[in-house]
């Protein structure tokens, strides 16, 4: 065995050497000596630290150059959103010309163009600065299946094909795993499946690979399409790569690189198979572990809503620290109707002077504010007396996945991404303080109330487009962006729709939209 060692030369230079040493015997076999040998490996080991630096070293500029990218385009978004809003809106101005409306719908469809690649730029920067976390637990993939195939035929029907489901009988219907990222896989490769066939049919198969003792999910997408060809089934998990015909191109060139880095990160590979004009069989092979129906959490009761809190509980005193209006005066009203009391600072500096005269017991805190951020405040807060026992919970709009670790080492208890749904912010304080509620069971909006399909079929098609797409995900912050801009639109329409949403009662919105689409390129004679 060779040992490294950092030996002094005669000279006085230190050098690295790699030692070797053995015992040689006699004829008795008692030890006659020791053959020791040192090589001389400082060149190497120099050129070896210099290697490890520069890979550092270009790793960490590959990671800022992510975030960074990342970054970017969160902040492209905003202004972006606006464009699109004005837009959609400027359109229903009965006094422009056709023309001007043509000129209205270019620029809508073009922004809604450059959103859909941002938003994938934004998921391909989050994936490679590291930001992208697994979050396993268990789930219904049955039902997973089942959902996505629903969403999607409606989409593969409308273009006259037939979107079937074939389960293997041996597929447990429990799993743990990353639902989300799973669902996202699943869908691009529909949607591409879809996108790229023109007759015929596509089959989403699902199995797990025989004789292995973990479990091997077998996801195949198969298609009657356009198909791609040898040489080109290499490159199309590559960014920005589209083959095929120019015109059949449509959508970003992003779908498959983020979908191979996903089924990566969940420990997986991807692969396809195609012959040309006939079709492809996109597989990927992922590893899970199986679960029992128990451990899935149960549905939370969507249509249950807070009431009020349960008598016979002690009071409680809640803080809000935030600087935007819109953002306390709707979070203020929810905490007060189900029976808090509640006060609100509107910086840092403010929030910890309220702490001394108001003592809550439950601190709602924005991260970014002016004056004093809450980190900050957080940490003033905690340094004060009876700061140590206060629940802090972060409010946070940003882009990129927050690291829990992170929060919670500067002090506060947990943290809540904007938009939220009431039910977040109550299940939190729940969490963390014990409160009890008493719950109203309202209607499911599924029975009651009809979807307003001819509303639906009134907005710009990019708008129902995208609607479409995030419901299919169930990205439930991209339907929130998109809803703001449904409420510019027709304010009654998105009070509706919210009820819908909220209540995840997403395929007869789904149904509505993609049949409007269609009504909308047919118009009835
Ligand atoms: P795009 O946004 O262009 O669909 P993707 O990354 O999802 O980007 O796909 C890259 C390219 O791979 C597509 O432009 C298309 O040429 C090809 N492709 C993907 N899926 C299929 C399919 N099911 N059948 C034929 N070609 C496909």
């Amino acid at each position: 065995v060779d040992y490294p060692l950092a030996i002094r030369h005669r000279n006085g230079a230190v050098m690295d050497v790699l030692y070797n040493a053995s015992v040689y015997r006699d004829e008795s076999g008692a030890v006659a000596g020791v053959f020791a040998a040192a090589r001389d490996i400082t060149e190497r080991k120099r050129a070896e630290d210099e290697l490890r630096r520069a890979k550092d070293q270009a790793e960490a500029a590959n990671r800022a150059k992510s975030v960074f990218l990342a970054t970017m385009s969160h902040e492209l978004r905003t202004p972006l959103n606006a464009i699109l809003g004005f837009s959609d809106l400027m359109r229903n101005d009965p006094d422009i010309t056709d023309g001007q409306r043509e000129n209205l719908e270019i620029i809508n469809r073009s922004g809604g163009h450059l959103l859909s690649l941002i938003n994938d730029v934004l998921d391909m920067a989050k994936i490679e600065a590291g930001r992208v976390v697994m979050e396993i637990k268990p789930f219904d993939l049955g039902a997973l299946a089942l959902d996505i195939t629903n969403m999607l035929r409606v989409r593969a029907e409308e273009k006259g094909l037939r979107l079937t489901l074939d389960q293997s009988h041996e597929l447990p219907r429990f799993i743990k795993g990353d639902q989300d990222k799973l669902r996202l896989v699943i869908v691009n490769l529909v949607n591409n499946a879809i996108k790229y066939t023109n007759h015929g049919e596509v089959i989403l198969r699902m199995g797990i690979q025989p004789e292995v003792e973990d479990i091997r999910l077998i996801i195949e997408v198969e298609d009657t399409g356009v198909g791609v060809s040898q040489e080109d089934q290499a490159d199309i998990f590559k960014p920005f790569v589209q083959v095929g015909k120019p015109a059949t191109q449509k959508g970003t060139g992003l779908g498959l690189a983020i979908v191979k880095e996903y089924v990566q990160l969940m420990g997986g590979r991807i692969g396809v198979e195609s012959v040309l004009d006939k079709g492809s069989l996109f597989r990927a092979i992922i590893p899970a572990t199986s679960a029992e129906e128990g451990e899935v959490a149960a549905p939370q009761s969507v249509t249950a809503q807070v009431a009020g809190l349960e008598p016979g509980q002690p009071r409680y005193r809640i803080m809000i620290v935030e600087d935007q209006q819109e953002n306390w005066l709707l979070l203020r009203r929810l905490l007060e109707d189900a029976g808090f009391e509640v006060k609100v600072a509107a910086n840092g500096e403010e929030a910890v002077k309220m702490f001394q005269s108001y003592r809550p017991g439950f601190i709602w805190m924005d991260r970014r504010m002016p004056v004093m951020d809450g980190l900050e405040a957080t940490r003033r807060i905690r340094a004060l007396d009876g700061g140590k026992d206060v629940k802090i919970v972060a409010v946070t709009a940003s882009a990129l996945t927050e690291d829990r670790a992170e929060i919670l080492s500067i002090g506060m208890d947990d943290f809540v991404r904007k938009p939220y749904r009431p039910m977040e912010i109550f299940d939190c304080m729940a969490k963390h303080l014990g409160v009890r509620y008493v719950y109203k069971q309202t209607a499911p909006t599924g029975v009651g109330a009809l979807v307003p399909a001819a509303e639906l079929a009134g907005l710009p098609a990019t708008l129902r487009r995208e609607l479409a797409d995030g419901l299919i995900l169930g990205n439930v912050e991209r339907l929130a962006e998109l809803m703001t801009r449904v409420e510019r639109q027709d304010a009654a329409l998105a009070k509706s729709l919210a009820r819908h949403i909220n209540s995840f009662n997403y395929l007869p919105i789904l149904k509505a939209l993609e049949t409007s689409e269609t009504n909308f390129k047919e118009p009835a004679p």
